[in-house]
C-alpha cells in the first residue's frame, strides 16, 4: 500500500515572513517501518514547521521551513524524542526551500533499497495495555503498531509496504484501514496492523482463537509437548515444573543434557533467576532474548544438567504472553528443528517433522518468510553480549570505520554460521546460521546468501570465505563464479573486535576451539598483535599433540589424556576408553597439533571428571565454569620466548588438576585463575597497552572478567565484542574489516 499524500495544513501561495529559514534535513539509520514520518509529522504540528516528510533510498528527507530557534528545536527534538523503535542517525542539513504551507507526509519512491530494516520487536506497552482491556483486541494474540510486532520475519520484498509481506493474505478491515491511514493514530503505516476481524488467528486442531488458546494451555497442564508456532519459528513447549515431561522432550529430541530455556512472565523470574537491574532491562528489551542468568537453588537438575545458569526469556510476542500469564509459570521453550537444522516455519513441515516429538500443535496462519530463531546473551564485564543473534537484533547494522571500494559479501567460518553483506560504510550481519553440516542447514545458508543481497539491494562483487577449504561456507564460495578471496580464522576473530572498537595497533587474544592457521597448524590458543590486515602471533599457549581427528571436539576425555601424556603423567583410570588411543597418539597417528585453549577447557573437565564425552557443543568447558568458586589469586604459567613468539606451557596444570587433596570446585577456578594471569602476564611481556578479547572461549564469564581485570590492574585498555558475538558467529564481520584494512591501511 502506498502512503497516500497527506496535507497536515491548507495548501496556499503566502508570503513567507523573512525571519523564517528553511533547512532540508536528511535522517539515516533506522528510519523506516517504525511510526518515523508520522512522529515527524506530530513534531511539527506541534512545533509549528511547515514544509514536508518523505521516504528516499533507505533514508528520510525532512524539509523544514520555521524560525531560526524553533527549526533548532525541531532539529533535537528529531533525535531525542524519536519512536522507540527508531534509531536515527543524523546525515546532513543543507540549505532548502520550500514555497508551501502546512506540513505533509509526501508518497515514498518505490523501489529504493531500505537501509536501516527493523527487526521483530516485543508487543509495546500500548498494544499489551490495548490487548488487555475490553474491546476489539482483547486478547488478541496479534495486536501491533508502528512500535511493535513482526518485521524482518514477513518481508518478502521491498519496499516494504503491507503488499509485500506475509499480511498480504490479510485484506484490512475498515477499522484497521482507517487507523493505517490516520497520521494521528499510533497504527499509521503499521504494516502488519490487524485484529481479530481481519488478521491472523491461532489453531489447535479443529480450534480457533481463544478456544485453541485455551485447548493448548490445556494440554500444556497436562504435562503433553507442545509445538508452538511463534515469530520466527515453532518452539517445544512443557511445563518447566514436569520432570517426566521434559525427560521425555529430551529423550524425544535426542537431546540428553544441553540447557533448555524457559519462557515465563516477568511476575515468575525471581523464582528461576537471580536477575539485577542490567539483567532486567535486558529482558524487558523489544528483542526479548533469551538471557543466561544464576540459577535460583533447588530448581531440578534436568534444566540444565551441571549448570549453574538457567536460559531465560520473557513473552516475545502477544501470542507468547497470553500463553506465559495463562500458564502463570514457567514453560520450557526450545527451537523446534531437528539437531543442526534450521527452525522449522510451516505447518507442513511442522506436522511432518515434528510427529515423534510434539504431542500437539498450535499453528496460525501468518506465513514466517524467514526462520529467525531466539537471540541469547550474557551478561559479562558489566553488559549483555552476544552469543547469539536472531530474533529481535537481526539483522545486525553497523558502521565500517572505513569505506569499501565495492560490496562484498563475507561467509563465517563453519561452527555457529553468520554472514555479512557490506558495501560503503556499511556492514549488515545476518541472523544465525548455525552449524553448516547438514545439507537442511547448507540450504539455509544458501538462501540467506540471495536473501540478504535481494533485501539490501546490495550485489555482492567479491566473496570473503575462511582459508580453512574444507568449511562448507569456504566449498560454496569456490563454486560461484565470483572473486573469493580468504582471510584466516584468528585474523578475522581480532579484526572483529577492532572493527567494533578501534583499528589502532593492539593485542588480541584470539582463544577459540579451533581454526586453521597460516603456518598449516590449528591454532586457538594465540595472542595477535597488530591492528586489521597486519596481525602477527606475539603469545601462545603450548600446543597439544590430539589424537582422533574430528572427533577430539566431541571427546573431552581425548584431550584430557593428550595434556596427561604431554606432561609425563598417567591419565586417571577410567579415563581413557580406548586402549588403542595411546598407542596411536605415541606413534602419531591420526594426530594434529593445536594450540586452542578450548580443548585445554575440554581436557581438565576430562580430568574432573565432569565430561568425557561431550553430547553438545561446549559441554566440558561449560560445566568446568559452573563448578568453579570464586577464583583464587594464581601464578601466570612458565613463559619463555620460542623464536620470538611468547610461549606459556599449560603443563603445571595437569598436577594441579588431578590433585585429590584439592576439592573439584577449588580446581576448576585455580585452572581459570591461572589462564587470566597468563594472559595478563603475556601482555606486560609484549608490552601493549590495548587489548582485545576474541573467539567463543571468552564466552565463558570467570574468565573473562578475570582477564580484563587483570589487564586493566596494569594499566591496559581491554575490549570484548559487544554488538558482534566474540564467538564464531562474529567471524563474518571480522572478515569484511580484514578485506578492507587491505585498502584502507596502504
Ligand atoms: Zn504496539
Ligand atoms: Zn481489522
Amino acid at each position: 500500500m502506498k502512503a497516500p499524500a497527506i496535507s497536515g495544513g491548507r495548501e496556499a501561495c503566502g508570503q513567507r515572513p523573512d525571519a523564517l529559514a528553511c533547512e532540508l534535513i536528511e535522517l539515516g539509520g533506522v528510519v523506516q517501518g517504525v511510526g518515523f514520518r508520522p512522529f515527524v509529522f506530530r513534531l511539527a504540528q506541534r512545533l509549528g514547521v511547515q514544509g514536508w516528510v518523505r521516504n528516499r533510498a533507505g533514508v528520510v528527507e525532512i524539509c523544514a521551513t520555521a524560525a531560526p530557534d524553533v527549526l533548532e528545536n525541531f532539529r533535537t527534538a528529531l533525535l531525542a524524542e524519536a519512536p522507540p523503535a527508531a534509531r536515527p542517525e543524523r546525515r546532513t542539513v543543507a540549505p532548502g526551500e520550500f514555497t508551501g504551507t502546512g506540513f505533509t507526509i509526501q508518497d515514498s519512491a518505490s523501489g529504493d533499497a531500505i537501509q536501516g530494516l527493523p527487526p521483530d520487536l516485543a508487543p509495546c506497552p500500548d498494544c499489551l495495555a490495548e490487548m488487555a482491556a475490553p474491546g476489539r483486541r482483547h486478547r488478541y494474540p496479534f495486536i501491533n503498531c508502528t512500535q511493535c510486532g513482526p518485521r524482518y520475519s514477513i518481508i518478502r520484498a521491498l519496499p516494504y509496504d503491507r503488499a509485500n509481506t506475509a499480511m498480504a493474505a490479510f485484506p484490512l478491515c475498515p477499522a484497521c484501514a482507517a487507523e493505517y491511514k490516520n497520521p494521528a493514530d499510533r497504527r499509521f503505516h503499521a504494516e502488519p496492523v490487524a485484529c481479530p476481524e481481519c488478521g491472523p488467528r491461532p489453531r489447535f486442531g479443529a480450534l480457533e482463537g481463544e478456544a485453541a488458546l485455551t485447548a493448548c494451555l490445556k494440554a500444556l497442564r497436562a504435562g503433553r509437548v507442545v509445538a508452538v508456532k511463534g515469530v520466527g519459528g515453532y518452539h517445544l513447549l512443557c511445563d518447566a515444573a514436569d520432570e517426566t515431561a521434559i525427560a521425555r522432550l529430551r529423550a524425544r529430541k535426542h537431546r540428553p543434557a544441553k540447557p533448555l530455556a524457559l519462557l515465563l512472565p516477568e511476575s515468575r523470574l525471581a523464582d528461576y533467576v537471580v536477575a539485577n537491574e542490567t539483567a532486567l532491562a535486558a529482558l524487558r528489551a523489544p528483542a526479548r532474548p533469551i538471557l543466561l542468568l544464576p540459577q535460583r537453588p533447588g530448581l531440578p537438575d534436568v534444566l540444565a544438567p551441571g549448570l549453574s545458569e538457567l536460559g531465560v526469556m520473557l513473552p516475545d510476542s502477544p501470542l507468547h504472553h497470553l500463553l506465559a500469564e495463562g500458564f502463570g509459570a514457567a514453560l520450557v521453550a526450545t527451537s523446534a528443528n531437528r539437531s543442526g537444522e534450521p527452525m522449522v516455519t510451516t505447518e507442513a513441515q511442522a506436522e511432518a517433522e515434528l510427529a515423534g516429538i510434539a504431542d500437539a500443535f498450535l499453528h496460525h496462519d501468518r506465513a514466517i518468510e524467514r526462520a529467525v530463531d531466539d537471540s541469547v546473551l550474557r551478561i559479562i564485564d558489566g553488559a549483555p553480549r552476544i552469543l547469539r543473534a536472531g530474533r529481535g537484533l537481526s539483522p545486525i547494522e553497523i558502521n565500517l570505520p572505513c569505506t569499501l571500494d565495492r560490496p562484498v559479501l563475507a561467509l563465517g567460518g563453519h561452527m555457529k554460521s553468520a554472514i555479512t553483506l557490506a558495501w560503503g560504510d556499511k556492514a549488515v550481519v545476518s541472523p544465525h546460521l548455525g552449524e553448516l553440516d547438514s545439507a537442511p542447514a547448507q540450504a539455509g545458508f544458501t538462501r540467506m546468501v540471495a536473501d540478504i543481497q535481494a533485501l539490501y539491494g546490495v550485489r555482492a562483487e567479491v566473496l570473503l570465505a575462511d582459508a580453512h577449504e574444507g568449511y562448507a561456507s569456504t566449498r560454496w564460495a569456490r563454486a560461484q563464479e565470483l572473486p573469493v578471496e580468504t582471510i584466516w580464522h584468528h585474523h578475522a576473530h581480532a579484526s572483529a573486535v577492532a572493527g567494533e572498537h578501534g583499528m589502532a595497533e593492539r593485542l588480541v587474544f584470539t582463544w577459540d576451539g579451533v581454526g586453521l592457521g597460516p603456518d598449516g597448524a590449528l591454532w586457538g590458543g594465540e595472542v595477535l598483535l597488530g591492528r586489521p590486515g597486519q596481525w602477527r602471533v606475539a603469545a601462545r599457549l603450548r600446543r597439544l599433540r590430539l589424537q582422533g581427528g574430528d572427533a577430539v571436539s566431541r571427546a573431552p576425555w581425548r584431550s584430557g589424556a593428550a595434556m596427561c601424556w604431554q606432561a609425563g603423567i598417567a591419565p586417571p583410570e577410567g579415563l581413557v576408553p580406548d586402549a588403542l588411543a595411546q598407542t596411536a597418539w605415541m606413534r602419531g597417528l591420526n594426530c594434529h597439533e593445536s594450540a586452542a585453549v578450548g580443548r585445554l577447557f575440554d581436557g581438565a573437565a576430562a580430568l574432573l571428571g565432569l565430561c568425557q564425552t561431550a553430547s553438545y557443543e561446549g559441554q566440558g568447558p561449560a560445566m568446568l565454569e559452573a563448578l568453579a568458586g570464586k577464583l583464587p589469586d594464581a601464578a601466570p604459567l612458565p613463559l619463555r620466548l620460542v623464536d620470538g613468539v611468547w610461549e606459556a606451557d599449560w603443563a603445571p596444570l595437569v598436577p594441579m588438576l588431578l590433585d585429590a587433596t584439592l576439592p573439584h570446585p577449588e580446581r576448576a577456578a585455580r585452572f581459570h585463575a591461572a589462564l587470566a594471569a597468563t594472559g595478563a602476564e603475556m601482555a606486560q611481556c609484549i608490552g601493549a597497552n590495548l587489548a582485545g578479547l576474541a573467539g567463543g572461549v571468552f564466552q565463558n564469564r570467570l574468565l573473562t572478567e578475570a582477564l580484563l581485570a587483570r589487564l586493566r590492574g596494569a594499566g591496559v585498555t581491554a575490549h570484548l565484542g559487544r554488538a558482534i558475538p566474540c564467538n564464531d558467529a562474529g567471524l563474518s564481520f571480522g572478515q569484511v574489516i580484514e578485506f578492507g584494512a587491505r585498502q584502507w591501511m596502504k
